[in-house]
């Protein structure tokens, strides 16, 4: 996508957050017949969908603590800032429409690299129909900030919240580990590489094999999924779903209290990417272990009655090739565990924020 004006050399500091706003809003498509009031105005207003509620979420990314401009693309930070909000939508059964962002500057950032993160962001925005609406600029002392706010759309039937039942078999979508195992490899080939003071797409550090250049790919774009947790909400195959934004021991954990139950995953069956299982194992590393606290996969964790498994297979054939793997199920007893070699050990526990 191209940007107005010549940005070379410009600063966030030369250019004035007016000019900054204004050279977003030219980029904004128009949204459809339900926004009243797009971006530009004091504020938007929308109109929402009929029968529907509204779905609300927020997520910052913060310099240093989410990404690393060494590791990822300007365009790679806009894109993952929206696709974590929309993950949490979709583990709601919602399809996300309308786009919030607030940013926040360093003065010494490119105004080329603003228009970098604009293209990731409204790229996966148009892909999944959604549209910005509004948001606000400021400078920071410090770290770039990206928040993003995205308002969804939720049948009431359809909603999905955490709160499984004991008995329910647990499902994972795609795989997991990929996420952590990009980072890694980034982490290490990066201190090699020696910190480029000025980082651009070309100069980034990415794998030659093609299988652990999809897992640096999750950990800097992941794909959020979207149309599947819109699935499983309007098949109501699922009785509860989440995604997995700190790991999967995390989510089943979380899955688990919400519950009140207990979860019982089994180590064989878990999709753990197979360069992420290579790059975990190099020196004799516990590779589920691994896989199962990494963070940052954003696949969708979901809980299914034995006796809906007839709904789920509907669900199987509209995913369009997505996989779902059944990995344990929660369970009555309380305890959350692993069962590995025919042994059962607590699940590892996940990635904490704070
Ligand atoms: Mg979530």
């Amino acid at each position: 996508m191209s940007s107005p004006g010549s940005a070379t050399g410009l600063r966030v500091a030369d250019a004035g957050e007016r000019a900054l706003i204004e050279r977003i809003r030219t980029r904004v498509p128009p949204g459809g017949s339900s926004l009243v009031v797009g971006i530009g105005d004091d504020a938007a207003v929308a109109m929402p969908d009929r029968g529907a509620l509204q779905v609300l979420t927020t997520d910052a990314l913060i310099e240093g603590i989410h990404f690393d401009r060494r590791f990822s693309t300007p365009a790679d930070i806009g894109h993952k800032a929206l696709a974590v909000n929309v993950s949490d939508v979709a583990s709601m059964g919602g399809a996300s429409r309308l786009a919030l962002l607030s940013l926040m500057l360093p003065a010494e950032l490119p105004v080329c690299d603003v228009d970098d993160l604009l293209d990731g962001l409204l790229d996966l925005a148009q892909r999944l129909r959604i549209t910005l609406v509004g948001g606000n600029i400021t400078r920071s002392p410090g770290p770039l900030v990206l928040d993003v706010t995205v308002i969804g759309s939720v049948r009431p039937r359809r909603i999905l919240t955490r709160a499984g039942r004991p008995g329910d078999d647990l499902y994972v979508t795609g795989c997991v580990g990929a996420a952590l195992a990009g980072l890694e490899w980034l982490r290490e080939h990066s201190e090699k590489s020696v910190a480029s003071s000025a980082p651009h797409a070309a100069s980034l550090p990415r794998p030659t094999d093609a299988s652990m250049a999809e897992c640096v790919d999750r950990y800097c774009r992941p794909e959020p999924r979207a149309r599947l947790g819109a699935i499983l909400g309007r098949t109501r195959a699922a009785t509860a779903c989440m995604d997995l934004s700190d790991g999967l021991a995390d989510g089943v954990t979380q899955m688990s209290s919400a519950s009140q139950t207990g979860a019982r995953i089994d180590a064989a069956l878990l999709p753990i990417h197979p360069a992420a299982h290579t790059w975990f194992g190099r020196q004799g590393g516990d590779a589920v272990a691994a896989a199962v606290t990494g963070g940052d996969d954003y696949e969708l964790l979901f809980a299914v009655s034995p006796k809906r498994r007839g709904r789920l297979r509907g669900v199987f054939r509209e995913a369009r090739g997505v996989p779902m793997t059944r990995i344990g199920a929660l369970t009555a007893d309380r305890s959350v565990g692993l069962m590995r070699d025919g042994r059962l050990e607590p699940l590892p526990t996940g990635f904490v924020h704070f």
